[in-house]
C-alpha cells in the first residue's frame, strides 16, 4: 500500500468514529502546499546530477509547520506526502503549537561524499528558502540526515534571511541546537514503552524485546530500554539483524557501532538473522524504528509479539493493523510512539527564540512531562470511546486541528 493511502486509510477511521463531514475531511486531508524541485549538482568527478527535492506542507492552523528532511532512494511525493499529514498529527497529539510538514531528496547518502552532500543540501535550500523560515516551516532530521546537514540548512538560509537559528532544529549543540535532541524520540520511544506497560500489567524484566533499525531512534531507544530493565534479544540494521537468547549487550552493541561507522556489519556477539525473522520472533515487544511498511498483509500471520511500539513512521499497513488489534495485539501509534523528536524540536526552537539556553535535565523532564500527558489523553480516550490506541490519538489530534482551523476561519 503506498503511504499516503494508508494514511489516509487512518485518518478515516478516526474520522468515521467522530462522524467527520466530508467536505471538512477534504480540507484536513489536503496539503495547503507542496513543492518539488530539480536539485542539480556538481559531483566530485566534475560531472553534474540531478536529483528531485520535496518539501509538502500539510498544515498550519496550529502553529508554524514542522516537520523533518529525508535523504533516502525511495523518497517520492506520496511518501513526503504521507509523512507531511502524519505531521500534522503528531504535533496536535502531543499538543505542541506547530502545524505538520515534511521533505526529502530522493538519494542515498552513503553513495555520497561529505562535500557531494553539502552542495546537494545548500541547493535544496537555494530552491525552496522562500517558502521555509522560523514562523511558516521549519525543517529537523529524519533517516539519512543528522545534525551536520541542518548547520549546512541554517548557514544557506540565513544568506538569504539573516541571522536566525530558529529557521531548523535539530542544529549540533555548540551552535543553537538543544541538549537532548539527538536522543529524544528514542528516548520518548522508551518513555513511552514504559508507560504502557505499566498500564499493560507488565513488567520491564520479564519483556523480551526486538527493535528493528539501529540508527538514531533504534539505538537511542534500546540504550533508555536496556538501563530500564528490558531484555532486548534483537536489534538489525539495513545490513541484518542479531538475535541472542539471553539478551544483547547493548553497551557492547553501541560501542560496536560507533566504531564500525555506524553499521552493524560483522558484529559477532550474537546469532545473525534476517530482518523478516526479527519481526517474527516470539517476544513480548517490537520496536519496528527503521523504515515504513514492514508489517503488511503478507507477513503480519508471523507476527508474535503482544504489544508493538510504532518507532517508525508508517511500520504497520491499515490491513495488518486490523488483523493485530482482532487477535489482541496492543499497537502505540507513530504519531505518538515517536512524538519525542519533535517536541524536543520545539524545545530547540523555543531555546532559539528567547536566545537562551536549558540544561539536559530541564530538557529530559520537559520531555517526559509533555509525553507522559499526552499518553494519559490518548489512554483514556481509547478506553473511554473503546477504539485502539491509534484511533484515539487520531480523534484528539483531528479534534484539535479542526477546532483551530474553526476558531481561525478560512
Ligand atoms: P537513521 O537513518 O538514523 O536509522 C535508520 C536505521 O534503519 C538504520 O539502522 C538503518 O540501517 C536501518 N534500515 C534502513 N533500511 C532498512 C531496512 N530496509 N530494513 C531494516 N533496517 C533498515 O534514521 P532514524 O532517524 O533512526 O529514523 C528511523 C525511523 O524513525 C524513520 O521511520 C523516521 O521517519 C522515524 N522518526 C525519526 C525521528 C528522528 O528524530 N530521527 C523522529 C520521528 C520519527
Amino acid at each position: 500500500m503506498k503511504p499516503f493511502e494508508a494514511t489516509t486509510l487512518y485518518f478515516n477511521r478516526a474520522a468515521n468514529h467522530i462522524e467527520l463531514a466530508e467536505n471538512l475531511r477534504q480540507l484536513l486531508l489536503t496539503a495547503k502546499r507542496e513543492v518539488q524541485v530539480q536539485v542539480a549538482v556538481e559531483m566530485d568527478n566534475g560531472e553534474i546530477n540531478t536529483f528531485i527535492g520535496y518539501r509538502v506542507q500539510h498544515d498550519n492552523a496550529r502553529g508554524p509547520m514542522k516537520g523533518g528532511l529525508r535523504y533516502h532512494p525511495d523518497v517520492d511525493l506520496d511518501e513526503v506526502r504521507a509523512l507531511a499529514s502524519l505531521m500534522t498529527w503528531k504535533t496536535a497529539v502531543v499538543n505542541i503549537p506547530f502545524g505538520g510538514a515534511k521533505g526529502g531528496i530522493s538519494v542515498n547518502p552513503h553513495s555520497l561524499s561529505k562535500k557531494e552532500l553539502e552542495r546537494i543540501t545548500r541547493k535544496f535550500i537555494d530552491e525552496i528558502h522562500d517558502v521555509i523560515g522560523p514562523d511558516t516551516d521549519i525543517p529537523a532530521p529524519d533517516m539519512g540526515t543528522n545534525h551536520e546537514v541542518m548547520a549546512w540548512i541554517r548557514n544557506q538560509w540565513e544568506k538569504y534571511h539573516g541571522f536566525h537559528p530558529a529557521v531548523v532544529t535539530g542544529k549540533p549543540v555548540e551552535t543553537y541546537g538543544a541538549e537532548g535532541r539527538e536522543e529524544a524520540t528514542g528516548r520518548g520511544v522508551g518513555i513511552l514503552s514504559f508507560k504502557l506497560l505499566d498500564r499493560l500489567g507488565r513488567k520491564p524484566k520479564d519483556t523480551r524485546v526486538a527493535i528493528q533499525g539501529f540508527g538514531n531512534v533504534g539505538s537511542h531507544a534500546a540504550k533508555f530500554l536496556n538501563e530500564a530493565d528490558f531484555k532486548i534479544v534483537a536489534i538489525s540494521d539495513a545490513g541484518g539483524a542479531f538475535y541472542r537468547q539471553d539478551g544483547i549487550n547493548i553497551q557492547e552493541a553501541l560501542h560496536y557501532l560507533l566504531e564500525n561507522n555506524m553499521s552493524l556489519r560483522g558484529y559477532q556477539e550474537a546469532d545473525r538473522i534476517t530482518n523478516a525473522e526479527l519481526l517474527a520472533l516470539d517476544v513480548e515487544m517490537l520496536i519496528p524504528a527503521a523504515i515504513g511498511g514492514v508489517i503488511t498483509g503478507k507477513n503480519v500471520d508471523d507476527i508474535k509479539a503482544q504489544v508493538i511500539i510504532e518507532a517508525a513512521n508508517g511500520p504497520i499497513d491499515p490491513d495488518a493493523d486490523e488483523k493485530l488489534r482482532n487477535k489482541g495485539v496492543t499497537i502505540l501509534p507513530d504519531i505518538l510512539a515517536n512524538a519525542g523528536g519533535v517536541t524536543v524540536s520545539y524545545f530547540e526552537w523555543v531555546q532559539n527564540l528567547q536566545y537562551y539556553k536549558w540544561g539536559l535535565n530541564r530538557v529530559r523532564q520537559e520531555l517526559d512531562h509533555v509525553l507522559s500527558s499526552a499518553f494519559e489523553e490518548v489512554w483514556q480516550k481509547s478506553h473511554e470511546q473503546d477504539v485502539s490506541l491509534r484511533t484515539a490519538a487520531y480523534v484528539l489530534a483531528i479534534h484539535r486541528v479542526y477546532r483551530a482551523t474553526e476558531l481561525a476561519g478560512i
